[in-house]
């Protein structure tokens, strides 16, 4: 799957790229409109994410200079806070699907997903982890007979944990991942949200632990139940 960056700001741009090279996305970043335009017309990327304030040329022209070109490769394109009319804009102009500044690394990959889902294709739909079952779709996490819902975050943080399940995360990653690049969200955040997810591990009955090593990070560990 090949994906095109366009983004001036270089620092968001090298998050991007890494969250998706995580992936196994092939990646190919351009830091200014005119790039974005003659690299987006080459055709051979399955999804374009356009930041819409760029030197050169803005996100709204090169969508528009791509739809006129024939061009259909879908577009997400990145608002800053409040732009709700960049957002019906960029729709109007041809742009697939929208998202606004800040988001987690969740959101951009969910989206870009759904943009690039072929039909007919096969969705992973549950996760498991030692005696674990986490459903992607409603967020249930079950071991054996009994079964809890989780919340958003708390989802977002057990599943970074299971997909990182042979390494220590430190707390650093996990906010930057689950809360989004410049969020405020503090370690007493995240620990509210470890314990929550510890209670929820306790009342399953379930051998899985999240183990904190040495205080800078969290891994998990699974323990066979009797
Ligand atoms: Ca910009």
């Amino acid at each position: 799957m090949n994906v095109l960056i366009v983004e001036d700001e270089r620092k968001l741009a090298d998050v991007l790229e890494h969250i998706l090279k995580e992936e196994k996305y092939i990646v190919d970043a351009a830091y200014n409109g005119n790039d974005g335009l003659a690299y987006a017309l080459t055709g051979t990327y399955d999804v374009i994410i356009l930041d819409v304030m760029l030197p050169g040329m803005n996100g709204f022209d090169i969508v528009r200079r791509m739809r006129n070109e024939k061009n259909s490769t879908p577009v997400l394109m990145l608002t800053a806070k409040g732009e709700i009319n960049d957002r019906v804009h960029g729709l109007d102009c041809g742009a697939d699907d929208y998202m606004q500044k800040p988001f987690s690394s969740d959101e951009l990959l969910a989206r870009i997903r759904a943009l690039t889902r072929r039909q007919g294709e096969i969705v992973l739909e549950v996760m498991e982890y030692g005696d674990l079952t986490l459903r992607l779709d409603n967020h249930e996490l079950s071991c054996r007979d009994k079964s809890v819902r989780l919340s958003l975050k708390e989802y977002e943080v057990l599943k970074l944990l299971v997909v990182n399940k042979n390494q220590v995360l430190t707390k650093d990653i996990i906010i930057t991942k689950v809360w989004g690049y410049d969020s405020e969200a503090e370690n007493n955040n995240l620990e509210a949200y470890i314990s929550f997810l510890r209670k929820k591990l306790t009342y399953l009955e379930s051998g899985v632990m999240i183990d904190v090593l040495r205080k800078v990070g969290y891994t998990l560990k699974y323990e066979k139940n009797g």
